[in-house]
């Protein structure tokens, strides 16, 4: 795993064609096909500024939705260009093929200080299939290939892996901006290290677990997650979610913590209802010691000033997963104390997952953590600290080749 990769900022890229690959993979109105939530677009907007700014050319390229390999104007890119242009204030040619003609004659005509769109990439099956000579004739269209779709680079597709094969391959702002946050909270963290882990299900979180709990000083685990953990240890947990088949796991999990003296704290107390329907107010109960029938839906809070104030203590801390069924109010105080406590000024806060940035943006909390990944998938991969492919092929800061 490496954050030391290239970007715009450390090349010359005046008179250059650039092929920008971008996550313009926003939602579209079913109906209308309207935009119905730009923030893609405008966080692709300080790397486009900057590459027309330094007087490079700029070919944009994206996917969009899953129009399986085939041509299909409902998945068209034109909406996009038409919003970019009005963004940019300037014209957005949008091809109307990819590698085709005329694409590639926009592309030969394209003067620096200008930028046009590629048709959605996914209209070709050799985009997911990492086609080598797809990712040629993508390459042929420029001289340098800047990633950009941070989303993406767990996927070795040709616009993402397959075109640093024939290009010099540098990372944009966004991209660099979560190798700077997210690589250096994993490889160079401010003790003490704390990482805090919920979520619904221990399953989804394997790799995650494994690589924190090697990474960090204290392991912290609410949510769902926690009731597997709470009966691994003996516990009674009712009709908390659990998954059966991974209590050995956990149990490993636990002996491997003592073995590397890390602290691993899971909830004191829980709030449960009879279901999450459940229209009375929850009670708090010891985490261990859940009635028969009751379900956790949060961590109690008890539970949550605990965790409160490690966190506060904490030099770097990493979140991913919510600590309750937070998207009922009811069951949204632990994963709200959480947020609250990330945005200590003293603490470099990273927030991972979907739910855990849609929870932080829910509680208005997204500007005063460090950094809020948008990865999704690939924020999960690169946590767990694998090599990312779209990242890996990236060239190195100390590459002197361009
Ligand atoms: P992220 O998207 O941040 O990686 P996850 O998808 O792993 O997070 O987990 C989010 C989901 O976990 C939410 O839908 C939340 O309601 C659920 N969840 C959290 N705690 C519990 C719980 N105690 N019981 C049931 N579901 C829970
Ligand atoms: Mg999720």
């Amino acid at each position: 795993m490496s954050n030391d990769k290239k970007s715009i900022s450390d090349i010359n890229v005046r008179d250059k064609k650039i092929l920008l690959r971008c996550d313009f993979n926003i939602p579209l109105d079913k109906d209308t096909g309207a935009i119905t939530d730009d923030g893609r677009i405008i966080s692709a907007l300080p790397t486009i500024r900057y590459l027309l700014d330094q007087g490079a050319a700029v070919i944009a390229c994206s996917h969009l939705g899953r129009p399986g390999g085939k041509r299909s104007s409902e998945f068209s890119l034109r909406v996009v260009g038409d919003r970019l242009t009005e963004l940019l204030g300037k014209p957005v040619k949008v091809a109307m093929d990819v590698i085709g003609e005329d694409a590639r004659r926009l592309a030969g005509a394209l003067k620096p200080g200008e930028i046009m769109l590629l048709e959605n990439l996914r209209f070709h099956p050799e985009e997911e299939e990492n086609d080598p000579e797809f990712a040629r004739e993508l390459a042929s269209l420029a001289d340098i290939f800047v990633e950009d779709a941070f989303g993406s680079v767990h996927r070795a597709h040709a616009s993402i892996e397959g075109v640093s094969h024939f290009l010099p391959a540098v990372a944009g702002f966004l991209l660099e901006k979560e190798l700077f946050h997210i690589g250096g909270a994993l490889l160079n963290p401010k003790p003490p290290f704390v990482a805090v882990l919920g979520g619904s299900k221990v399953s989804d979180k394997l790799g995650l677990i494994e690589n924190l709990l090697e990474r960090a000083d204290t392991l912290i685990i609410g949510g769902g997650m926690a009731y597997t953990f709470i009966k691994a240890r003996g516990g009674d947990i009712g009709a908390s979610i659990c998954e059966e088949d991974k209590l050995e796991y956990v149990r490993a999990v636990t002996v491997k913590a003592e073995k590397l003296g890390k602290r691993l704290l899971l909830p004191a107390d829980s709030f449960i209802a009879d279901s999450p329907e459940d229209t009375n107010p929850p009670e708090v109960v010891l985490s261990f010691n859940i009635p028969e029938g009751k379900m956790g839906l949060d961590i109690g809070p008890k539970a949550a000033n605990e965790f409160v104030s490690i966190i506060k203590d904490a030099g770097t801390v990493i979140w991913n997963g919510p600590m309750g069924l937070y998207e009922n109010q009811k069951y949204s105080n632990g994963t709200r104390m959480v947020a609250i406590a990330m945005t200590d000024p003293h603490i470099i806060s990273i927030v991972g997952g979907g739910d855990s940035a849609a929870a932080t943006r829910s509680f208005g909390l997204e500007g005063r953590v460090t950094h809020v990944s948008t990865g999704g998938g690939a924020t999960l991969e690169f946590l767990e600290g694998r090599a990312l492919p779209g990242i890996e092929c990236l060239l190195d800061k100390d590459d002197t080749s361009i």
